[in-house]
């Protein structure tokens, strides 16, 4: 990866500020489109939400029309170019341990939308051979649509391949402090672009601030995990409990989840208070990512809070029988989190900013990256 090189003299026809996923993602719309492109990243590499994510590539949960739509495509984009970039799929598709009635209500009013097409509530005799370590509950929503990736080796492997597959330009350790086109000024020298696509992610200071303060967005902080049970075990699918029918859009906004979100707020107060709901995925070494909560601020929150991630593990507890884990890693993450799940503006001819701004990058990125393109392209016109 081309990191602290001379900064080339070419015009490009864009220049992509941020390499997380998002970034990435519009890079790769851009190549498509047959356009000439440079990544700038401030970082060797980047080290922020699309890295610290689950990797999970989520369909069912999303919110409702554009949104669900949005990771539809994102997902076959992942299946699509995984296998190309070297990324393997870790797991495909997504068990939804249901504890309580109200759950019940939210799966089966949800296999009644257009979002629960090709998803089902499995058989007693399904649950005991698809995902023998959950605990016994009132039944398993299933849906096949998810996939998981291990993120932290993932993003650098999709830069590498647009590097070397699609050529694009990378400049790492690098970082962009004013645009002006046709001119990018860097932290090392000068770019020249005919367009400029601003990936900053939960940065929301350095390059058109103002436009960015119209997100509204305030910084959300998550506590993760990566575990280690203590006898190994295979994970056939990702997991989560009642807490996500209560949290994913795509289900807390059925009428029909009034119902759970008002129990879970009494029956697990400190969960809901601390954001907390649960994803597990797992990794090749059979380790397992969980997590996460969600605390909002005007700032990035530096000190991790342990007891949220016993209620985390409490959680993962309540939801699989699988004995004794050893904590392995614990980190914190960050995304802006916005009136909208989205966020994208041209604050002038030939300049997009964009952001996902509802903690789903992974999930929608790949459509969102060509909806940034699209608009960087119109804005020129
Ligand atoms: C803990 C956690 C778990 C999550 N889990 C999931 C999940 O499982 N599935 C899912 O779909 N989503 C998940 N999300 C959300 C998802 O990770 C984010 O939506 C996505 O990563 C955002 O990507 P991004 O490229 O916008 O931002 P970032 O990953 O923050 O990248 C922005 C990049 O821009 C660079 N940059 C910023 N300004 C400049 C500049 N001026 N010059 C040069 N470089 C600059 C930064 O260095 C950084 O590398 C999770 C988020 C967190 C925090």
């Amino acid at each position: 990866m081309q990191s602290t090189g001379k900064l080339s003299e070419k015009k490009y026809d864009v220049v992509v500020v941020g390499g997380g996923i998002i970034g990435l993602a519009s890079a790769y719309a851009a190549v498509k489109k047959g356009l000439s492109v440079a990544l700038v990243e401030r970082e060797a590499q980047n080290k922020d939400a699309s890295v610290r994510n689950f990797g999970f590539i989520t369909v069912s949960g999303q919110k409702r029309g554009a949104h669900w739509q949005r990771a539809r495509y994102t997902r076959d984009v992942w299946a699509d170019i995984a296998p190309k970039a070297g990324i393997d799929i870790e797991h495909s598709g997504l068990h939804m341990l249901i504890q309580r009635p109200e759950a019940m209500d939210v799966a089966e009013a949800f296999l009644k939308t257009p979002m629960g097409a090709d998803c089902q509530l499995l058989s007693q005799a399904e649950i005991a051979k698809q995902a023998p370590y959950l605990h016994q509950g009132l039944g398993v929503l299933y849906s096949p649509h998810e996939l998981r990736v291990e993120s932290k080796t993932a993003i650098g492997k999709l830069a590498t391949w647009l590097q070397h597959a699609h050529g694009v330009d990378f400049y790492n350790q690098t970082s962009v402090q004013l645009v002006t086109l046709p001119k990018v000024y860097t932290s090392r020298g000068t770019l020249t672009a005919e367009h400029c696509v601003v990936c900053p992610g939960a940065d929301l200071y350095s390059l058109y601030p103002e436009t960015l303060a119209q997100a509204q967005a305030k910084l959300c902080t998550l506590n993760m995990l990566r575990v280690m049970p203590k006898q190994a075990f295979t994970l056939n699918a990702a997991v989560m409990s009642d807490l996500s029918f209560a949290r994913y859009d795509g289900f807390a906004q059925l009428p029909e989840a009034k119902g759970l979100i008002s129990l879970l707020d009494k029956v697990q107060a400190a969960e809901r208070q601390a954001g907390v709901h649960l994803i597990v995925v797992q990794s090749a070494d059979g380790s397992l990512i969980i997590g996460d909560s969600h605390d909002y601020s005007d700032r990035e929150l530096p000190f991790r809070d342990v007891r949220i991630d016993e209620l985390i593990i409490n959680e993962c507890q309540r939801v699989l029988n699988i004995g004794d884990m050893d904590v392995v890693q614990h980190w914190l993450g960050v995304y802006p989190s916005g009136d909208d799940v989205v966020f994208k503006a041209a604050p002038e001819k030939g300049v997009v900013v964009g952001s996902v701004t509802g903690g789903t990058g992974a999930s929608t990125g790949f459509a969102f990256g060509e909806e940034l393109i699209d608009l960087v392209l119109e804005s020129k016109q």
